[in-house]
């Protein structure tokens, strides 16, 4: 018997970006759970004052949940630079501007990792972090993170997805996540491998709450 608490009837994804709601509504709708967004509620957006993608991650489920009275789903999620200490993470969506300019934020990353003399993709590691957490308006949380790890490329490459995908490269592949049908990037098995972290992340919370 699982220990983990089940994800049954209504549930709020907690996100005003609409790249990530998609995703998450397609990887929702695999399992029959009816998904409103916190966008479509008109729920106030809570500021991530978390130090972790997890934080945020709770931090945002929490106050879905509790303005709509439904449990609420969450994703924090961003790119971690190796060769720049980690960054942008938490920040990620913050280097875009308040215009949301990926193609900017993925210029600024290429020249510090040039400044860097990062010119080789062994040089250019990074990985993309989701941190999923499900709250319950009793205060109730279940929590799930997962990574993939890819080097980044110049320039970028595609016009799929969303954010930093152009310039991103999983390991193992050939094409960017900017390159892949939404079904490579964060397809389930058995039609997809579950590649994105935010694939991943949600494999391990479909195994936990989630009625197969
Ligand atoms: P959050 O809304 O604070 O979690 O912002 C996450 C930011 O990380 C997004 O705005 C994107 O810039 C970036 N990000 C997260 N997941 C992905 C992804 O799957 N592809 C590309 N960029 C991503």
């Amino acid at each position: 018997m699982s220990d983990h608490r089940q994800i049954t009837g209504k549930l709020v994804i907690a996100t005003h970006n609409a790249g990530k709601l998609r995703e998450m509504r397609d990887l929702l709708s695999l399992y029959g759970i009816e998904a409103v967004s916190a966008g479509e509620l008109g729920l106030p957006e809570p500021e991530e004052t978390g130090t972790s993608f997890a934080e945020n991650a709770a931090i945002k489920a929490h106050a879905a949940a509790k303005a709509s009275g439904l449990p609420a789903f969450a994703d924090d999620s961003g790119l971690a630079v190796d060769a720049l200490g980690g960054a942008p993470g938490i920040h990620s969506a913050r280097w875009a501007g308040p215009d949301k300019n990926f193609a900017r934020a993925m210029e600024a990353i290429d020249q510090m990792l040039r400044d860097h003399g990062a010119t080789t993709p062994a040089r250019r590691r990074a990985h993309f972090v989701s941190a999923l957490c499900v709250a319950w308006p009793d205060g109730h949380t279940e929590d799930f993170e997962a990574i993939v790890e890819g080097t980044l490329v110049w320039p970028p490459r595609g016009d799929a997805g969303f954010g930093y995908d152009p310039m991103f490269l999983p390991d193992g592949h050939e094409r960017t996540f900017g390159e892949m049908t939404a079904e490579e990037k964060h397809g389930l098995p058995p039609r997809g491998q579950g590649l994105s972290h935010r694939a991943r992340a949600f494999m391990k919370l479909a195994e936990a709450c989630l009625a197969k």
